[in-house]
């Protein structure tokens, strides 16, 4: 019967390896889109134009392939979140999947970001089908990276297919293989529904697009359905396979992967990972897995021009539409006006909201160094949380603070151990445990001040380990420590954007880097500024930016009137992102500043 005939499955890959090259090839051989009508990259980001119309993107398209057996499947391919840090967005994708297609370079080898999400399958028990693909390349050595995969992976690469995704070559025993090596999807379509959100998106004539998985039972438009998280009630109005544009159906039932629509008004009711069930005979426990995911991370955005307020109020309006973790509030600083303090996931989620801010809605920004979450407990007797660590009371009024602590679990070749537990020391981490997952990869977990994490771990983690560590954290607590508020002074004034909350262990190190970076970043005025780092009234750290410099124009004697006006316009781009704070014009960096100790 039909649920035999499913094969449910992502391509993993390192960016540029060929992944929606391949892609394109399997919807051309399985006829999904006619050859004639094939743009490049299909699965790729809709241009906007196109996504206000009733094709909005889902991660997943419905595909029937006729194999040599002379039977006829059903393929639904999963596309993991491009940016592959969420890495609980792509845990809940490839929870959609039985299987999964390991697509490497045969140039490049097996590249980190690769590795990431391969342990992340292999977490999810998908059964993995190697592809080693662009042999077409003279450079190709494909016995090498299969080698690689064996040797880093552990999996046995011998029966590896040979690909060009690039002339087609290979791509015909990649869908008999996926036929014969991937499982149908097991599942009961006796049970009560129970079906995986991995993905949701808002569409302005049907509300929020749920893309699920069917894990049990059957859903049928008319039908009430419940999200599980939340207890939320909604008729369905729609249902349906993405192929690529939308088909709809009469129901969508055990192993299926497609869309459901219900009126759902806000993006934030639907969470990934969330369980959908039926009102009138609910699943009796949700899927594994889930996890509410909230900001842990906040920083205050700000226009460059302050009459852009709510320019940048409409543009975080519309992208919260379509991003159930962003929340913001408006936040008023002395130094840079009125702005918002948003939370995010994380720092790669601030900066796509960032980006998309500026690229998307031509806004100009000054965005301060991130922040967690701390609770103050006041003498008072009172307790507050604060986001912004302009706002920790003065120190006599402050009995205790805590902060939010994660326990992190980091994934590395063995190799990589001894580096990654000196920077997890070094951060005031906590040792946990360790655990060999098979003969090349460890999983060490630490419990660590989640401020620590944001402050550079990530990157010195990359980077010590040639990119190959995979990091994954939750919160599970907040807890008492030892932490001050730094103030930064320039030209004498405190500017709050510029203050931070430190461990009293690190203040000295840190106000002395932050100031020597600020020295670098902020660039020479009329008149000379002092710059000083300071706990309380106490000053711990001081530099001086020399007065000015000299005209950029004086450099081109008159003459070459071209190369004048370049000057001029390469100095107003630089200006653009610089606000001036009292006296002082601070560029964008400088609030960065606090985020990069080394
Ligand atoms: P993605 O980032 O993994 O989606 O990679 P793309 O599918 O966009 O491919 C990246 C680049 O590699 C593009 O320029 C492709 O044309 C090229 N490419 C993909 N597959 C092959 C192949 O099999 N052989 C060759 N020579 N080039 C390929
Ligand atoms: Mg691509």
């Amino acid at each position: 019967e039909r649920q035999k005939h499913i094969r449910n499955f992502s391509i993993v890959a390192h960016i540029d390896h060929g992944k929606s090259t391949l892609a394109d090839r399997i919807l051309e051989l399985t006829d999904t889109i006619a050859k004639r009508d094939m743009q490049a990259q299909v699965l790729d980001d809709m241009p906007l134009e196109r996504e206000r119309g009733i094709t909005i993107k889902l991660n997943a398209v419905e595909l029937h392939y006729k194999a040599k057996d002379g039977e006829t499947y059903i393929f639904h391919l999963i596309d993991t979140p491009g940016h592959v840090d969420f890495s609980y967005e792509v845990s809940r994708s490839l929870a959609a999947c039985e299987g999964a297609l390991l697509l490497v370079d045969a140039a490049q080898g097996v590249e980190a970001q690769t590795l990431a999400n391969v342990y992340l399958a292999l977490d999810d028990d998908l059964e993995i089908v190697p592809i080693i693909n662009k042999v077409d390349l003279p450079s190709a050595q494909p016995e090498v990276v299969k080698e690689e995969i064996e040797e880093m992976i552990g999996l046995d690469a011998s029966d590896a297919i040979l690909t060009s995704a690039k002339t087609g070559l290979g791509v015909p025993e990649v869908l008999e293989r996926i036929v014969s090596d991937i499982p149908a999807p097991s599942g009961d379509l006796d049970k009560p529904l129970k079906a995986l959100i991995f993905d949701s998106v808002y569409d302005s004539y049907r509300g929020v697009v749920l893309a699920v998985r069917i894990e049990d039972g059957i859903v049928q438009v008319g039908d009430t359905i419940e999200l599980m998280s939340n207890k939320k009630r909604y008729e369905v109005t729609e249902v349906g396979v993405m192929s690529p544009k939308a088909v709809q159906k009469d129901y969508l039932m055990v192993g299926d992967v497609g869309y459901i629509t219900a009126a759902i008004k806000t993006i934030q009711d639907t969470r990934v990972g969330d369980t959908v069930t039926l009102a009138d005979n609910p699943a009796d426990k949700p899927l594994d897995g889930f996890r509410q995911i909230t900001p842990m991370v906040y920083s205050g955005l700000f226009p460059v021009d302050n009459a852009k307020f709510n320019d940048l109020r409409e543009a975080l309006e519309k992208l919260q539409l379509n991003d159930a973790a962003l929340e913001f509030e408006p936040e008023t600083s002395q130094a840079l006006g009125f702005g918002f303090r948003v939370g995010f996931l994380g720092l790669l989620h601030m900066d796509v909201v960032q980006e998309r801010l500026e690229r998307d809605f031509d806004l100009d920004l000054i965005m301060t160094a991130p922040s967690v979450d701390y609770q103050v407990d006041k003498t008072d007797g009172t307790t507050i949380t604060i986001d912004n660590p302009a706002e920790l009371p003065d120190s006599s009024e402050v009995k205790e603070i805590r902060e939010p602590y994660v326990k992190a679990s980091i994934m590395v070749p063995n190799d990589y151990v001894g580096p990654v537990m000196e920077i997890a020391q070094r951060k005031r981490g906590e040792f946990v445990t360790m655990d060999y997952l098979d003969k090349y990869r460890v999983n060490v977990i630490y419990n660590l001040p989640l401020s620590e994490i944001i402050y550079d771990f990530f990157d010195q983690l990359k980077s010590s380990t040639k990119g190959y560590a995979s990091l994954d954290y939750e919160v599970t607590g907040y807890r008492a420590s030892d932490l001050v508020k730094m103030d930064i002074l320039l030209n004498g004034d405190p500017v709050d954007a510029l203050s931070s909350i430190v461990h009293k262990d690190f203040a000295y190190d840190r106000g002395r880097a932050i100031v020597a970076k600020l020295k670098e970043t902020i660039p020479r005025q009329q008149f000379e500024v002092p710059i000083q780092a300071a706990i309380g009234t106490k000053i711990i750290a001081r530099s001086t930016v020399k007065a000015y410099r000299k005209n950029v124009l004086a450099k081109c004697y008159g003459g070459d009137i071209t190369r004048k006006r370049k000057l001029l316009e390469k100095q107003k781009a630089g200006k653009k992102r610089m606000k001036a704070v009292g006296s002082v014009e601070v560029p964008q960096k400088a609030f960065m500043s606090i985020l990069k100790m080394n």
